[in-house]
């Protein structure tokens, strides 16, 4: 029996892996609080944590799980920017999903713009307080207008798809383009300079760390919509916060924050929230903020729960690893080719 400690799980998750995992081979201990240096013993006796985007996975609980005896590390989710590979190396394996629905993501980018851009979620409070007035709803045509995306790779591209369908001109940053003759390949000051909206696609890595900051922003249209379902670390949000305040920003859709994982996933409507750059975004009416739910649909859900069961089942049956992903990959940034190739396993 493979024992799995299930860590920051919410009821659409227990929901979903329990109607697919096998009760023979899996033993699922789900908990609701977050993988942490004060939570990572109650990893003890387990094989496996499973464990998502906002749960630390730095130097010190990877030792501490290595310690334990924990075998692998089955990440629910694509992006891995709050895992050590480095410490993991060789000590516990990283599986991830590393695509469960990038239509989701897609989708959710384009709902926070035409929200954004339509004011329809200023018009639902309007009209359910028999407020028929439109003063201040006044959008834009996304016809005609041009969508630059920071990352082409699975998301971004079906991101290009459907702003193609709206007639938009599409214009992408990526070191590795793709031939899609709707999507012009520029620089990213151009990218910059000539869009509309902005949406991030790419993933947080040191390259990407705020590649939204001051110098950036001052480059951007004034009315520009800048639209971050990717990473927060990706966006400066205090350049953010000085952009808005200063009208030098059209308005922002973030499903994603720097300092989400003390606030995201969590009701805390009966506490003030402490920090400071979040509670001033929150002020802001040309900003949307979701928590981070881009990604939650049932399709989603359900593919992320098949893809990390098969996962760890590949595992303990001494299979291909086929999304184990370490510090020596190439994805992961570092130059040398891992053994994967060879052996279709990291180490
Ligand atoms: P992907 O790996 O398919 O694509 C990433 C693309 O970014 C690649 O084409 C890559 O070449 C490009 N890229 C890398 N570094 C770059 C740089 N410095 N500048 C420009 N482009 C660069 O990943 P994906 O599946 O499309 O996912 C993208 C990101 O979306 C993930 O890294 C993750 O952080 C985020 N994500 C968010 C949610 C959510 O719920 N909000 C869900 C899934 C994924």
């Amino acid at each position: 029996m493979i024992k799995v400690a299930f860590f920051d799980t919410k009821v659409y998750d227990s929901d979903s892996f329990n109607s697919q995992l096998d009760p023979k081979r899996i033993k699922m201990k789900y908990f609701s609080t977050k993988l942490d240096e004060d939570t990572a013993s109650m990893a003890k006796g387990y094989d496996v944590v499973c464990a998502f985007v906002n749960d630390d996975l730095g130097e010190t609980v990877i030792n501490k799980l290595a310690d334990l005896g924990v075998k692998l590390i089955a990440m629910r989710c694509a992006g891995y920017n709050n895992v050590d590979f480095k410490t993991a190396y060789k000590k516990i394996h990283i599986l991830r999903v590393p695509a469960y629905s990038p239509y989701a993501v897609a989708e959710h980018a384009f709902a926070l713009l035409l929200t954004l851009n339509r004011k329809t979620h200023k018009a639902y409070n309007r009209t359910k307080e028999n407020n028929f007035n439109l003063n201040g709803l006044t959008g834009f045509d996304l016809h005609g207008k041009t969508f630059g995306i920071i990352g082409t790779g699975r998301i971004g591209c079906i991101v290009a798809q459907i702003a193609h369908g709206f007639g938009m001109n599409i214009l992408a940053f990526d070191s590795y383009p793709k031939e899609i003759d709707y999507i012009k390949y520029v620089e990213l000051d151009e990218l910059l300079a000539q869009s509309d909206v902005i949406s991030l696609h790419c993933p947080l890595t040191n390259d990407t760390h705020h590649i939204i900051n001051h110098d950036a922003i001052k480059k951007m249209k004034k009315n520009v919509v800048l639209i971050n379902t990717s990473r927060g670390g990706l966006v400066d949000a205090k350049a953010l916060v000085h952009a808005l305040k200063h009208e030098e920003i059209g308005a922002t859709g973030l499903d994603v924050y720097e300092e989400e994982a003390n606030f995201f996933f969590e009701d805390l409507s009966a506490t003030t929230v402490k920090d400071d750059v979040l509670a001033r975004l929150l002020s802001f009416n040309n900003v949307l903020l979701t928590s981070h739910q881009a990604f939650l649909t049932k399709e989603a859900l359900s593919n992320i729960a098949s893809t990390t069961l098969q996962n760890i089942y590949d595992f303990f049956d001494n299979k291909e690893l086929k999304n184990e992903i370490c510090y020596q990959c190439k994805e992961v940034g570092n130059q040398k080719d891992c053994a994967h190739v060879v052996n279709g396993r990291c180490f």
